[in-house]
C-alpha cells in the first residue's frame, strides 16, 4: 500500500524533475548559444594575507592593511592608530 504510493507518486514527480531540469538547461543553451558562465565574483582576499595579532585590543589585523610599528627589531601590527599610540 505505502510502495505502491512511493512508486506511482514519488517517482513520476521525480521524473518530471529530472525532465523539466534537463529542458530548462536545454533552452538555456540554446538561448544563448553557449552556456553562460555567471561571473563568479572574486573573493575578498585578506589583503595581504597574513593575519597578524594587535597586542593592544587583540583584533587581527591583515599584515598589508595594518599600521606596524617596529619594537625592538620585529614589526608589531595595530588596527588603528589609536591602538598603536597606546602600545
Ligand atoms: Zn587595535
Amino acid at each position: 500500500m505505502f510502495r505502491t504510493l512511493i512508486v506511482e507518486f514519488i517517482f513520476p514527480l521525480v521524473l518530471i524533475l529530472l525532465v523539466s531540469r534537463l529542458f530548462r538547461s536545454l533552452v538555456a543553451g540554446f538561448r544563448s548559444g553557449s552556456p553562460r558562465v555567471a561571473a563568479e565574483p572574486p573573493r575578498p582576499v585578506q589583503a595581504g594575507g597574513e593575519l597578524k595579532k594587535d597586542p593592544v585590543c587583540g583584533t587581527y589585523v591583515s599584515t598589508a592593511a595594518s599600521l606596524t610599528r617596529k619594537v625592538n627589531g620585529q614589526l608589531v601590527y595595530f588596527c588603528s592608530e589609536e591602538c598603536r599610540d597606546k602600545y
